[in-house]
């Protein structure tokens, strides 16, 4: 069992030492970073985001981060892929305001990395940033939010994309269509195709650019609804479970891949659950918060943290009219992640796989660093609160 510590977004008084950015501060000394850095040559892994996306993890936390490094006598740096780097600075991350150089993981070009080979359906190589690769510590500082792919992004994901070279994205992205599912000579009649198409709300089918009778679905905006199966002849097109968890299974074996560049004990886990938006910090904006702030975990185990965070964030309800009103939430599809991106985009998914290849546990602890309590102003002669 791990220890994740956690900091609630919610105050018990209004003050500036209840709120997440000083909770982080208790939760990095609860991990002891600064007593772990001396020396390391440490690597902040953040997703910077893109053109005018303002929900990513805010200067003042990456900062204080980066201090308690400092502070324990490590060298830091940001890092991110290429493209969240270039523009950084638009959002408002420069080496001024986190306190440490930012770099790209492998370089602006994307041509410094390190080929790891292990074979996963269609892809055969992992390419794994350089930066990253030459860190001694790392410290996975993750936003969490939804994702169109895996229904959740946090610490697993921050690393499974983030630290790897474009090639290996896509790659990734392309696993869900590894298992066929679309079977022509069940359909020949363009007209029946031509229904099918029309019949997803999301625009997730479409026909195939290359095969006159083929149609190509898009995993991204697939929220499983079934609506196609009904126009579908029997046995032409399949949603499958499969499909959608091959990219979760690529995202722990990225992971694992990045993790096995350090030594055990060189790498912490952060989450930040705030300004949960409903889809990745790539899209390049910020929609509205679809769920309530949770708060900041943080852990030596990256699947206690992700774990952790999905748990605390269940009981939640989606905030539907945060929705894009192209976006349709199914209410009895389970965890919030799945009520946005459907029953198949099962969110602990990546924690199960993570676990089989020895990432770490499930089962964790979740320790509060400070929790809230209502001010005892009012005594024993509490006086009710008078209409005015
Ligand atoms: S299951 Fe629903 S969202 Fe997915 S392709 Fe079919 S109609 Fe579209």
């Amino acid at each position: 069992m791990s220890n994740v510590y956690f900091g609630a977004a919610r105050q018990g008084s209004l003050s500036a030492g209840e709120t997440l950015p000083c909770k982080l501060d208790l939760i990095l000394d609860r991990l002891r970073l600064r007593d772990r850095v001396q020396g390391e040559t440490v690597a902040p892994k953040m997703h910077l985001g893109g053109n005018v996306g303002y929900s990513t993890i805010h200067p003042v936390f990456v900062r204080r981060v980066v201090k308690a490094v400092r502070d324990g006598g490590g060298a830091p740096f940001v890092c991110d892929t290429s493209h969240g780097c270039q523009s950084a600075a638009e959002r408002g991350y420069t080496a001024e305001t986190l306190g440490c150089p930012i770099y790209p993981t492998g370089g602006l070009d994307e041509k410094h990395f390190s080929i790891h080979r292990r074979e996963f359906l269609n892809i055969r190589e992992w390419r794994v940033g350089g930066a990253i690769q030459e860190a001694s510590f790392l410290v996975d500082l993750a936003h969490v939010k939804g994702h169109p792919s895996c229904g959740f992004g946090g610490a697993f994901k921050n690393l499974a994309l983030g630290a790897m070279m474009g090639p290996t994205r896509s790659a990734m992205h392309d696993t869900n269509q590894f298992e066929r599912y679309w079977f022509p000579e069940r359909c020949p009649d363009g007209e029946t195709r031509r229904r099918i198409v029309e019949s997803c709300p999301l625009g997730a089918l479409v026909p195939d650019r290359d095969k006159p009778d083929g149609l190509h679905l898009h995993y991204e905006p697939c929220n499983q609804c079934g609506r196609c199966l009904r126009v579908a002849p029997e046995g032409a097109l399949f949603i499958r479970r499969e499909n959608f968890w091959a990219f979760q299974e690529a995202c722990a074996i990225a992971t694992h891949t990045v993790l096995s560049t350090f030594q055990p004990g060189k790498s912490v886990f952060i989450n930040i659950a705030n300004q949960i938006t409903p889809v990745c910090d790539c899209f390049g904006f910020t929609g509205m918060s679809i769920l309530p702030d949770i708060g900041v975990f943080g852990s030596d185990d990256i699947v206690a943290v992700d774990t952790a965070t999905l748990d605390c964030i269940a009981p939640h309800m989606v905030f539907a009219d945060g929705l894009p009103l192209e976006m349709e939430a199914q209410p009895d599809a389970g965890h919030p992640f799945q009520v946005i991106h459907g029953p198949y985009k099962d969110p602990y998914k990546v924690c199960e796989y993570g676990e089989s290849l020895g990432l770490g546990s499930r089962r964790y602890e979740l320790v509060d660093v400070m929790p809230a309590r209502r001010p005892g102003r009012a005594g024993a002669a509490y006086i009710p609160a008078a209409q005015p």
